[in-house]
C-alpha cells in the first residue's frame, strides 16, 4: 500500500513552444460533460441509503458508497491516515505527515466547479464525492469521533504540529464547521495542535470569521488559487459554471487580516495556471504587506479535473516562483529590487549570490509551503506529501531537501555551481542520504 497515486502525468521539462513556463493563452479548461439529472446532488448515494461500517471508508469506486456525512464524517489525506495507523503503507522519504488535514463530506459534495480541482461538482457525473481524488492523493473517511480519541490518546506525543479544517462550497459548511472545531478543542489542547482554517470565502460571512477565531482557531486562510482576477474567473468562477467571486474572496481575506491579525492569516495560491512569476511575486508581496503568508501550490493536471489535459508547470518556472517568494515571505525581499524579463519571468532575484547561495542551500524554499508547526516559523506543519508531483520529480519537497535534491533544483534554476554538477537521477539514488 502507498500514499502514491499512479498517474501518467509527468511536468513538462519547457511548455509550449519550449517556453519555460505556463503561458496564460495555453491554460485553458476544457468544458465539463452534462451530468445527468439522477446523478446530481448526490442522488446515486442517498436514494442507496448504504449505513457505513468499519472504522475507515477507503475510496473505491467499484463499490457502493456509504452515506457519510459533516460533522458526524470527515475526510482525511492518505498521509493522516497512515500516520494516524488507520491506513497501513509507507510513503517516500517521509515517516509521517505533520498536519492532520480534515476535509467536510457530504453526499452532494462541493456544490463549486472549480476547474483544476478533482472534487469539482462535474464529477458528479462518473463518481461519488467520498470516491474523488483531491491533490492526487484518496482521502479515506473516518467518523470525527474516531479521529479526536486518537489523538488525544496520543496527547503531548502526538506526531501532528497542526490540523486544519478544510470547508467546501456546500450549505452547511459553516455550521459543520464550527461542530467539527467545537469537538476538537473540547479533548485537544490547541497549544499541542493548534487548528487552521482554509475557508469556503463564497458562503461565508465576517461574523463567521469572528466565531472562528473565538472558538480556538488559530490561523485563517483563503483559497485565492489563482494569482489573477482573470485567472480566478476562468477557472473558479463564470468561466466554468462555478459561484465564486474574487472580490469576495478578498473581503474574507480582509476580514481575517482585521480579526486574526498579523501573521495568522495566509491566502493559497496555484502557480502555474497562465500568470506571470511577475503575476504571482507581486500578490505573494501585497499578502505579505498585509500582514500574511501565502502558500504555494505547484500546478498539476488533476486526474478527472477540467485542466487534467494542461501540462503541469515547468520545474524551472516553480522553482523561481519558490525561491522568489521565499525571498519575500521571509528575507525580506520587495519584488522591486527583482529584475523580470519581457515574459514576466525573474531574471534576477535582486540579492548579491553569496547571499542567494545561503538561502537556497539551506533548502528551505524548495520545501512544501503553508501553516507553520513546531520546527521553525518559516518550515510549514503542512507537508502534503507529493501533492502536486509525483514523487518520481518533486515539486513541494515534503521533508528537508539533501545535497543531490538540492543539486537537482540548481539545475532546474539554472544556477548549478561549476564544483557541483547535478547527475541524472542522483536524488533517487542518495534518496535515503
Ligand atoms: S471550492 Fe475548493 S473543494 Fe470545491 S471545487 Fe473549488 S477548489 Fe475544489
Amino acid at each position: 500500500m502507498t500514499c502514491l497515486k499512479p498517474h501518467d502525468a509527468q511536468p513538462a521539462e519547457t511548455a509550449k513552444e519550449n517556453l519555460d513556463y505556463n503561458p496564460f493563452d495555453v491554460m485553458i479548461p476544457r468544458a465539463s460533460a452534462a451530468v445527468p439529472a439522477q446523478a446530481r446532488n448526490g442522488a446515486k448515494v442517498k436514494s442507496r441509503n448504504q449505513a457505513p461500517h468499519g472504522r475507515v471508508y477507503l475510496p473505491n469506486n467499484n463499490i457502493l458508497t456509504p452515506l457519510m456525512r459533516s460533522p458526524d464524517y470527515v475526510q482525511i489525506s492518505t498521509a493522516a491516515a497512515m500516520t494516524l495507523g488507520l491506513m497501513p503503507g509507507r510513503m517516500y522519504r517521509c515517516s509521517c505527515t505533520r498536519c492532520l488535514n480534515l476535509l467536510l463530506t457530504y453526499p452532494e459534495g462541493c456544490r463549486a466547479n472549480c476547474a483544476y480541482c478533482g472534487l469539482a461538482r462535474h464529477r458528479e457525473a462518473d463518481r461519488d464525492y467520498a470516491d474523488r481524488n483531491f491533490i492526487r492523493v484518496d482521502w479515506p473517511a473516518v467518523p470525527i469521533d474516531r479521529i479526536i480519541e486518537i489523538v488525544s490518546q496520543d496527547g503531548a506525543a502526538t506526531p501532528f504540529h497542526r490540523m486544519c479544517i478544510s470547508m467546501i462550497t456546500h450549505p452547511r459548511s459553516e455550521d459543520d464547521t464550527f461542530t467539527v472545531l467545537r469537538k476538537w478543542t473540547g479533548r485537544i489542547d490547541r497549544d499541542t495542535v493548534p487548528v487552521s482554517i482554509l475557508s469556503n470565502a463564497t458562503t461565508m460571512t465576517r461574523t463567521d470569521v469572528l466565531k472562528l477565531r473565538d472558538m480556538g482557531a488559530d490561523i485563517f486562510t483563503v483559497a485565492l488559487d489563482a494569482a489573477t482576477p482573470e485567472i480566478f474567473d476562468r477557472t473558479r468562477g463564470k468561466g466554468v459554471q462555478s459561484p465564486h467571486n474574487w472580490k469576495k474572496y478578498w473581503e474574507i481575506l480582509m476580514d481575517a487580516r482585521d480579526i486574526f491579525g498579523d501573521q495568522k492569516f495566509g491566502a493559497h495560491i496555484i502557480v502555474g495556471m497562465g500568470e506571470t512569476e511577475h503575476d504571482v511575486l507581486s500578490l505573494v508581496q501585497r499578502i505579505v504587506e498585509l500582514g500574511g503568508h501565502s502558500h504555494m501550490f505547484c500546478f498539476f493536471p488533476e486526474k478527472g479535473s477540467l485542466m487534467d489535459h494542461l501540462p503541469a508547470t515547468p520545474r524551472d518556472q516553480w522553482r523561481r516562483v519558490q525561491l522568489g517568494r521565499y525571498l519575500i515571505d521571509y528575507c525580506g525581499v520587495r519584488v522591486r529590487q527583482m529584475t523580470f524579463d519581457e515574459a514576466g519571468r525573474v531574471s534576477d532575484f535582486g540579492l548579491p549570490q553569496g547571499e542567494l547561495d545561503v538561502i537556497i542551500d539551506s533548502g528551505i524554499a524548495f520545501r512544501t509551503s503553508g501553516c507553520p508547526g513546531k520546527f521553525a516559523e518559516d518550515i510549514s506543519a503542512c507537508d502534503r506529501p507529493y501533492g502536486d508531483s509525483p514523487p518520481s520529480n518533486i515539486a513541494s519537497y515534503p521533508f528537508p531537501p539533501n545535497a543531490a535534491d538540492l543539486r537537482l533544483v540548481r539545475h532546474q534554476l539554472r544556477i548549478e555551481k561549476p564544483s557541483e554538477p547535478y547527475v541524472q537521477g542522483e536524488e533517487h539514488e542518495f534518496a535515503e542520504g
